[in-house]
């Protein structure tokens, strides 16, 4: 259809997510422990001022009305940060000289200027599909006076999606990396990036952050750091999958001291056993198991079913060693909370003491060091005191009769041993289920989502 030179124009203003790399600070020291690659202890630079700030849905701008220091383009009247500029003019003029002339379509816009853009689409799409579209203020790589939507100087196919097959849509995609430009919601990743496809926007990342972007073959920027576009997208799928996000070291064991079995690539998706152990998750690729460091996976979903009922049910005394003393083996930021977005309280140098609450996530725990309270990677803490796990429990809890099954088809499980009785729930297919004592008439009596009841032993296994 025929847009209107402001439609098109408030079109190229699609903010964006944004890609980042940073060189913050977390665990510099990490590539001599765990032999991946210094680019895997990369953590997100959150700076705005930063070249590789990263910026998407789930990263919003801090300050949120972040304000950069743009120029004009010369020729236009739209603004970038000066870096981006002199990127942007370079590749420009090159282009030119293959006969490919690229257009300016939108650059640097405002935190107001976004939310006016995001409520124009809003209005007329709807919120839902405005969400795909663009981002709301304070979220937009525009923001940043480093994302830039180009086009065709004769405006074909300005904006859409078929701009992947004009002339500057196939010479961008080729080249604009070498320019310092990446491209940032590749097709197909609308679910990483939380943007549908854009061939048009182009974020400046330096040439140096675009080279080992490109040449990782990360599909997009959040692949490359390892960070899940959307906070709502729940590692709770329970399909037993996660990605790597460096090229990861499957070992013998729990701990770089183990052997290696193999190098597992970056960006592969690999199965979780459901076992994990001081951050260490068990995986299975290319039909070996063994296992690899929490902190170089993403997207971590464990297998729903991996833990017995019983496990659940006997509250593990708080086994935690509480207090626990162990010692950091890298230089290591202290956070106000897990994960390397939020912020550094201050690194601990190697070889301290620190010691853990008993409180951990995700192979991250919560420890005490110099009387500051915060959270650190577990990879690079080790146990100095005897861990005093287990124990305890099987001595409170002295080991029931009990044992697992499991249902071969949609079973019924009813108030008592026989079909006449009153169906209590439906347990599907698959479904591991508690036998808690012993067999009637080929009947068991079950325990399973925290009901009791009786189903026909025909369909156990
Ligand atoms: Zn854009």
């Amino acid at each position: 259809m025929a847009l209107s030179v402001s439609t098109v124009l408030a079109l190229g203003v699609l903010p964006g997510p944004a890609m980042a790399s940073g060189q913050s600070s977390a665990v510099q020291t990490a590539a001599s422990y765990t032999s991946v690659p210094v680019a895997a202890a990369r953590t997100l630079d959150r700076n705005p001022s930063h070249l590789d700030v990263f910026v998407n849905k789930s990263y919003p701008l801090k300050p949120a009305k972040y304000v950069p220091k743009t120029s004009k383009v010369p020729g236009t009247g739209i603004r970038l940060r000066p870096e981006a500029t002199n990127a942007y003019n370079k590749m420009v003029k090159d282009a030119k000289k293959s006969g490919v002339h690229i257009k300016l379509i939108s650059g640097y816009r405002s935190y107001d200027r976004q939310a006016q853009l995001f409520n124009q689409y809003t209005r007329m799409y709807g919120k839902k599909y405005a969400e795909r579209i663009s981002a709301r203020p304070g979220t937009s790589e525009h923001q940043t006076g480093l994302a830039a939507d180009v086009g065709n100087s004769n405006g074909a196919c300005a904006l859409q999606s078929c701009f992947e097959n004009t002339p500057v849509g196939k010479w961008t995609k080729k080249n604009a990396h070498k320019y310092g430009f990446i491209l940032r919601y590749p097709k197909g990743q609308e679910a990483v990036t939380g943007y549908a496809y854009e061939p048009w926007h182009f974020r400046y990342v330096g040439t140096s952050l675009a080279k080992s972007y490109t040449n990782s073959g990360a599909k997009t920027l959040e692949h490359f750091h390892g960070v899940a576009a959307t906070k709502k997208s729940p590692p709770k799928s329970g399909k037993g999958t996660a990605t790597t996000t460096a090229n990861l070291n499957m070992r013998t064991g729990v701990g770089t001291s183990n052997r290696v079995v193999l190098t597992i690539p970056r960006g592969k998706t690999i199965k979780l056993t459901g076992s994990k152990k001081s951050g260490w998750y068990q995986v299975s690729y290319n039909s070996k198991s063994g296992w690899v460091s929490g902190t170089y996976l993403s997207n971590v979903s464990l297998p729903k079913t991996s833990k017995p009922k019983t496990e659940t049910k006997k509250k593990p005394a708080p086994e935690k060693n509480t207090g626990s003393a162990k010692k950091t083996t890298a230089n290591l930021n202290m956070r106000t909370g897990a994960g390397t977005s939020n912020r550094v309280i201050l690194t601990i140098p190697k070889g301290k003491s620190v010691k853990a609450t008993g409180k951990s996530t995700s192979g991250w725990l919560q420890v005490t060091y110099k009387s500051k309270t915060g959270w650190v990677s577990g990879t690079y803490v080790a146990n100095t005191s005897a861990p005093k796990k287990s124990k305890p429990k099987a001595e409170s809890t002295p080991k029931k009769k009990s044992s697992t099954k499991q249902t071969t088809a949609n079973l019924n499980m009813r108030t008592g041993n026989s079909t006449k009785k009153k169906i209590i729930l439906t347990i599907p297919k698959g479904k591991k289920v508690e036998v808690t004592g012993s067999k009637k008439s080929g009947w068991y009596p079950v325990k399973y989502k925290s009901k009791t009841g009786w189903v026909s032993g025909t369909y156990l296994r």
